[in-house]
């Protein structure tokens, strides 16, 4: 998500920090800026391409020896040129850059605003700025301590940089849960979220680390923990080649994407899910609950993956809610006639927001007086903004055109919005609650741990590439992960694939089943386990090829099937995250024994923004 560059040292800072910024577009954005330091401080900051940026700066003078730069990836307010990085504190004299969010940022604005601060932007970074310069005049004391002791009241993920106009000479940078990389030249450093802008300047690098603070200037680097204790920068050599590092060292953006999954996760959990203390805190979700409690009906709108992803929160939503829920694809739903009454309450689920069809149909609705609520990625995209509230996937932006990351973000906000209406409508008991709290809660180390199976997905891809088609099944939950494992198949290896409810074969598709067709069973632990162990074995009375996705451990289904993926044991409502991986694999894999661009599959768009 967004990226950092800054630079200090004898070069002129500004093509320096372009070039950088340039090299982190791939990491997705939706606007930039700068600020540089000579006489006084500078900013220029602008919505849209870096490119924009530097056509409006032709002309200026951007002559300077310290400056940082920005690529946004919006969190907290729409992408505008008033929202973008840097930000400047009330007197002018502090420019700052910050990656990630600052969840307590609303209580510190307050505390702020009556103090007589002024906001200029929408974003948390803004309020953090402003906090540490509060801190550092009613302190008397210097830039560094004050960024010190606001960050013991910061709660969040950062990696900020600051530049000073009264110490300029000097950037001051921090981290907490967002990457930071510091590259040491002669007599000058340079910082950036990744190696990338670094690497054709020094080789040299000292990796920031959480809770440690950086005070940088041309010809020293100083690292201290919060507690104003110094730490040696331990200085590593890069070894990669350019291109590796702006995937992250992944061969594709998206098995970069399929392994960020527990990060994500983490981070679409992050300053919502509180299990130690049995809450959720989702105010888009919280300032409707009686609605939403009491709808008479949930229709959830969307296409394509979102699609799977709102037929998984059907079963979810009516399990634990007791509403009913019917799921829609848009483009059907727009062009028909639907019934939608004002008790009605719509989930638009999009990862960027501007899916064409998804849009138009909740305009629809919405003129039929439903409340919307979106559940999209892309912050300020036009289905957030139509949208009366929404929940945000936090999953950053997603670059590999089928969607991995962004469906599990998805499936994680629908969960917890269904146990949030759920608790509130008293649907749940307290002990099922709090259970099923902690198993989100564990989630993100249980993807962590069924990444580990790459290596066995691979070789599977290996020996079943040469397939024509494949048939997925699941049952209940599973039923949802058949249909995405179907999609994702055929959009990254063009194989013809099916997903099926496991008991809708006999109606049909076992008449396919011979010893060349693989079928892909996504038969984790769950109510249904016995029905679908029977599924199993009438493929394997056919002389089907059984691949089974099953929970470690499953000596029932491993002694039947041919081949056999274990992901860890979960809530039967939580195993699907975690199903879903080895399928996103097996695709991914198969793709590129194929030979095939798996980042960009043909014909196919990132966001379908036309119907
Ligand atoms: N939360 C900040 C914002 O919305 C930073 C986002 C980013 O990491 O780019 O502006």
């Amino acid at each position: 998500m967004c990226g950092i560059v800054a630079y200090v040292g004898p070069k002129e800072a500004y093509p320096v920090i372009l070039k950088g910024l340039k090299r982190l577009e791939y990491r997705g954005y939706d606007s930039s800026g700068v600020a540089l330091l000579n006489s006084g401080l500078k900013v220029f900051k602008k919505k849209g391409k870096v490119a924009e940026l530097e056509d409006s700066l032709v002309g200026k003078d951007v002559h300077a020896h310290i400056g940082i730069g920005h690529t946004r990836w919006a969190t907290h307010g729409e992408p505008s040129d008033r929202n973008a990085h840097p930000h400047q504190s009330e007197n002018g004299k502090l420019a700052m850059i910050h990656n990630g969010i600052i969840e307590n940022y609303s209580q510190l604005k307050n505390e702020l605003i009556k103090k007589g601060y002024h906001f200029i932007s929408d974003t948390d970074t803004e309020v953090l700025l402003k906090f540490i310069e509060d801190i550092q005049q009613n302190n008397n004391c210097t830039l560094e301590e004050a960024v010190r002791i606001a960050l013991k009241r910061v709660v969040g993920a950062y990696v900020i940089v600051l530049i000073d106009q009264d110490n300029p000479d000097t950037l001051i940078a921090a981290r907490k849960g967002s990457p930071l990389v510091i590259g040491i030249g002669k007599g000058e450093h340079f910082l950036a979220s990744d190696a990338s802008p670094i690497i054709e300047y020094t080789k040299e690098v000292v990796y920031v680390n959480d809770y440690e603070l950086a005070i940088i200037r041309p010809d020293e680097l100083i690292l201290k923990n919060l507690g104003n204790e110094k730490i040696t920068p331990y200085v590593t050599k890069l070894d990669m080649e350019l291109a590796a590092i702006e995937k992250g060292g992944y061969d594709h953006f998206m098995l970069k994407e399929i392994f960020e999954q527990p990060d994500t996760i983490f981070d679409c959990l992050r300053g919502r899910l509180d299990a130690a203390n049995a809450s959720i805190t989702m105010a888009g979700v919280q300032n409707n609950i009686d609605q939403i409690k009491n709808a008479s009906r949930i229709i959830i709108i969307a296409c394509g993956t979102s699609w799977h992803a709102g037929l998984l929160a059907e079963y979810i939503f009516e399990e634990l809610c007791r509403i009913p829920v019917e799921v829609e694809y848009a483009s059907e739903f727009r062009y028909r006639n639907p019934v939608v009454r004002p008790g009605d309450v719509i989930i638009a689920v999009s990862q960027s927001g501007e899916t064409a069809d998804t849009l138009v149909a909740i305009e629809k609705a919405k003129e039929q007086g439903a409340l919307i609520f979106g559940v999209v990625n892309v912050v300020g995209s036009s289905i957030a903004r139509i949208s009366n509230a929404g929940a945000y996937t936090h999953a950053g932006p997603e670059i590999g055109v089928a969607s991995t990351k962004a469906f599990t973000a998805q499936l994680v906000v629908l969960t917890l919005i269904a146990l949030k209406v759920a608790h509130a409508k008293g649907s749940i008991d307290t002990q099922r609650f709090v259970h099923l709290l902690n198993e989100l809660h564990d989630i993100p180390e249980k993807v962590k741990a069924t990444l580990q199976t790459a290596d066995a997905v691979k070789k599977l891809a290996e020996k079943n590439k040469d397939a024509k088609d494949f048939l997925y099944l699941g049952r209940g939950y599973n039923f949802p992960i058949a249909l995405e494992g179907a999609l994702k198949l055929k959009e990254i290896s063009y194989i013809h694939a099916e997903g099926y409810p496991a008991a809708e074969m006999k109606h049909g598709p076992i008449a396919l089943v011979d010893e060349t067709l693989p079928v892909v069973f996504v038969a984790t632990k769950d109510s249904y386990h016995e029905k679908i162990v029977s599924n199993i074995q009438e493929i394997k009375a056919r002389k089907g090829k059984v691949i089974a996705i099953v929970t470690e451990g499953d000596d029932t289904i491993t002694a039947m099937a041919d081949d056999v993926i274990a992901v860890p044991e979960a809530d039967e409502i939580m195993a699907p995250i975690l199903s879903v991986i080895p399928l996103q694999l097996l695709a991914y894999y198969i793709g590129i024994a194929k030979d095939l661009d798996v980042d960009k599959p043909r014909n196919l768009a990132k966001s379908v923004t036309v119907e």
